[in-house]
């Protein structure tokens, strides 16, 4: 087995700490990858510190993964040495299984997880790319666009999908109103898609603070949720609300932005529950619903629609070594707009 280099979490109150473990075997319908780049996702932080209680460790997080192939198994067809590909939240699915056939396997019972899982044995962990090499079944690596580079693509495989899927969903596209809530890693991502298929996109943050950022990533519209004017001037105004602030806010007043028939959608995954008025819903017959990243099929697809439209993340690149440091500016709302790790500092 080969031996790989990675950052883990040993338990839910301490940091991120150097890791070496051995990765598994590669079957015959395996890639082998030498991970570049790493995203760092929000997820990442809930689950090294077992907010959402259900973490294993040790935890290798990491599910933005960006690399190249550095073997192939025989009966791989898709992919050859020297390919750029990615892995993002999942590397395996129950088989067989319809709900794979309708390209909705991130919801079956059957997913494995690409960190803070087992492999389809049972018992083998899997392990995320805040490492040097990971070994995926081929049916689960996505091929990068030739023009999007490894660095600011990663973080398309979660936070480009997640936004991507939604947005396809619920029809973003012209004559279409839609709010982004938080303009966070996955919320950028949000705006540069959402604008990318023609809808009228406002954002919704906290501050101001990054409005000229917003509007030069293809924002319409940028307001101030700390200002009360902002829920009175917005009331009504929405086809489709994405939230994706990860911590409890109030969302009967963000529900009243909506029009009549208008959805808000979740993506935001809070560690607490959060209250719900009947009456939120009732006037104006209004959807609250939610959303789990994209089949593999939908992220092919997101990441070829990147490739057309020249769309990548706005990235920070870090040293590994730094990532406790980027964790703590994350939960600030302190970045610009993803944290990327460059696993060639593991070898530092
Ligand atoms: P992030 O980069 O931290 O972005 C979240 C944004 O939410 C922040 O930038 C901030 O935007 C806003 N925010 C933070 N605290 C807030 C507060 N107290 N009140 C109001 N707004 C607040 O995180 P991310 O990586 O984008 O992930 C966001 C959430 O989505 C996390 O919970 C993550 O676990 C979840 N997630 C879900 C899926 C899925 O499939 N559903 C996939 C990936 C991630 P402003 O500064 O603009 O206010
Ligand atoms: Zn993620």
């Amino acid at each position: 087995m080969a031996i790989a280099k990675g950052y883990a979490a040993t338990d839910a109150s301490q940091p991120l700490t150097p890791f070496t473990f051995e990765r598994r075997e590669p079957n015959d319908d395996d890639v082998v990858i030498a991970v570049q780049y790493c995203g760092v996702c929000h997820s990442d932080i809930h689950q090294a510190r077992n907010e959402w209680g259900n973490s294993r460790y040790p935890m290798v997080p990491g599910h933005e993964v960006a690399g190249v192939v550095s073997a192939v198994g025989s009966k791989v067809t898709r992919f050859k040495v020297g390919d750029r590909v990615g892995v993002g939240c999942f590397v395996n699915s129950c088989v067989g299984c319809a709900t794979r056939d309708l390209d909705l396997e991130q919801y079956m019972p059957g997913i494995v997880q690409t960190y803070n899982d087992v492999e389809a044995d049972g018992t083998t962990p899997t392990y995320g790319g805040y490492s040097d090499s990971i070994v995926v079944k081929e049916g689960y690596v996505l091929s990068f666009p030739d023009n999007i580079p490894l660095d600011a693509g990663a973080p398309l495989l979660c936070a480009g999908i997640t936004l991507y899927s939604p947005l396809r969903h619920w029809n973003a596209g012209p004559g279409k109103k839609v709010a982004i809530l938080g303009m966070g890693g996955l919320g950028h991502m949000g705006v540069k898609l959402g604008h990318a298929m023609g809808a009228e996109i406002t954002v919704l943050s906290q501050s101001l603070s990054k409005k000229e950022d917003g509007l030069k990533l293809g924002a319409d519209h940028y307001y101030a949720t700390s200002d009360a004017d902002t829920f009175k001037k917005l009331a009504g105004s929405f086809d489709l609300i994405i939230c994706t602030v990860g911590t409890v806010i109030d969302w009967n007043a963000y529900l009243g932005l909506l029009k009549i028939d208008g959805a808000m959608v979740v993506v935001g995954a809070p560690e607490h529950p959060v209250p719900v008025h009947a009456f939120s819903l009732i006037g104006g017959r209004k959807t609250l619903a939610g959303s789990g990243i994209g089949s593999i099929k939908e992220t092919q697809e997101m990441l070829d629609f990147c490739g057309e439209h020249n769309i990548v993340s706005e990235i920070e690149t870090i040293d590994i070594q730094n990532i406790n440091a980027a964790y703590e500016r994350v939960i600030k709302s302190d970045v610009r707009y993803r944290f990327v790790i460059d696993i060639a500092s593991l070898a530092a």
